[in-house]
């Protein structure tokens, strides 16, 4: 095994943001990957939900646009030669877990690849409602919360992760994400308890 150290990122204090130009984004939160009984279960994910439930009901309050992510595969997608089947579309294991059930009003973002805005309408409809902030959460860390959160820094947006909403199969997938928001992204990392709508 080869030991690595782990750069330094810093973990910022109170964060406040505007209640009209941010969307919190949850990604991933789905049955497959957040439910004991799902295909690519992510244990990880069950101790993020009371901390997601937390944001996303501050959020709903403060009139924050909330964004849910669903991976969504056809039958043969050629991503289940890496991870088998799983987030087959309008199957169980593609719905959102019950604990964080989308509202009529929240926007569903359905996606074939890790990276929410490949493909999908993702930054059309985020500059529709003059959106520049982004909290990101979800599973899983170092694949489509990193790429979602990699493409909206590159597309401009401020992107802003509480390290206690996003989960990892492991500490190193768990940390490299962290580095690569913070050092290449310059993605603000913070915790549920210090983002503030306003
Ligand atoms: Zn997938």
């Amino acid at each position: 095994m080869v030991m690595v150290e782990v750069p330094e990122y810093e973990i910022s204090g109170k964060v406040e943001i505007s209640s009209k130009e941010t969307a919190l984004i949850i990604v991933d939160m789905q049955n497959d990957f957040a439910h004991p009984d799902g295909k690519l279960f992510v244990p990880s994910a069950r101790n993020i939900i009371p901390k997601i439930k937390e944001l996303l009901d501050r959020a709903r309050a403060a009139g924050v646009k909330v964004i849910y992510t669903q991976d969504w595969h056809m039958k043969d997608d050629p991503e289940f030669k890496i991870w088998g089947e799983h987030a087959v579309a309008n199957t169980w294991g593609a719905e959102i877990v019950e604990e964080l059930k989308p509202l009529e009003s929240d926007i569903l973002i359905k996606k074939l690849r890790y990276d929410a805005f490949f493909g999908t309408p993702l930054d059309h409809i985020l500059r529709i409602y003059g959106i520049r902030n982004l909290v990101i959460t979800g599973t899983v860390a170092n694949i489509c919360v990193l790429h979602t959160a990699g493409s909206a820094a590159l597309l401009g947006y401020k992107v802003i992760v509480p390290i206690d909403a996003i989960a990892a199969l492991n500490d190193f997938d768990y940390h490299a994400s962290l580095r690569q928001i913070s050092f290449l992204y310059r993605g603000i990392l913070t915790k549920v308890e210090n983002i503030l709508f306003k």
